[in-house]
């Protein structure tokens, strides 16, 4: 059986942190499709190609972009150097949706998670948009994480270590609307929940309790792991 868990959601949902929690607990690796996508555009930005797909495609191979096994989670590389923080910036954040509705791009980030996650002895969870509609629709389990938007933004802010106020939790929430507009509008592999996904509603939930019940879904779904009590 295929060993890859899928959680796909909007922007500040909180996927890459609760996957990250998943993987460590299950012995998974955990792979974030959004920093790839991210390093893609750093990539082009640093080359001055983002006007046209093809150079930015060719600057991300000469850069050799790629998410690399660390210590703990893959981390996304360019040029040699790890860029986890660099492919968060304002300004990646603000070409990434564009960068990540040409097809070109989406073919070369999807070819790359799926040699990576096929290699790993373990197994892995995947973070994205897409990752049970288009690059694992194989995948057992397929968790498709929403929450407020008001919530994504104070957690958005939070975790760049901000204070919320009424100014910048309208400005964040604007900001994430419009990438998730942008990700759900495109026309290939858009922002939706796979058919067979289950959609888990993080609002009123807090971190702890949503990384608890995705593993009770793990158990379910992949009865031979190990995974040993959980915090239920
Ligand atoms: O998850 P994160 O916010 O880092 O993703 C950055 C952007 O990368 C998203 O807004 C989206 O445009 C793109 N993305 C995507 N498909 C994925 C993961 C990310 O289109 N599987």
């Amino acid at each position: 059986m295929l060993r890859v868990i899928a959680i796909d959601g909007p922007a500040g949902s909180g996927k890459t942190t609760t996957a990250q929690s998943v993987a460590r607990a299950v012995g998974f690796a955990h792979l974030d499709s959004g920093a790839l996508y991210r390093a893609v555009t750093l990539a082009g930005l640093d080359a001055g190609t983002l006007d046209s797909v093809e150079a930015t495609l060719a600057a991300a191979e000469a850069a050799h972009v790629a998410l690399i096994p660390g210590d703990d989670p893959f981390r996304p590389q360019a040029s040699g150097v790890d860029v986890s923080e660099a492919v968060r910036s304002a300004r990646v954040t603000a070409q990434v949706a564009r960068v990540a509705a040409w097809p070109a791009v989406r073919e070369w980030v999807n070819r790359q998670l799926r040699a990576t996650a096929t290699a790993h002895p373990a197994g892995v969870v995947v973070d994205g948009r897409d990752i049970g509609t288009v690059v694992f629709p194989d995948a057992p389990l397929k968790v498709f994480l929403t929450a407020d938007p008001e919530v994504r933004a104070r957690r958005r802010l939070a975790q760049e270590g901000r204070a919320a106020d009424a100014g910048n939790l309208g400005q964040t929430a604007a900001q994430l609307g419009s990438r998730d507009a942008a990700d759900a509008r495109r026309a290939v592999a858009p922002l939706k929940p796979a058919p067979d996904a289950v959609v888990l509603d993080g609002t009123a939930l807090g971190f702890n309790e949503q990384v608890t019940e995705i593993l009770r879904l793990v158990r379910k779904m992949f009865p031979q792991l190990d995974i040993g009590p959980t915090q239920d």
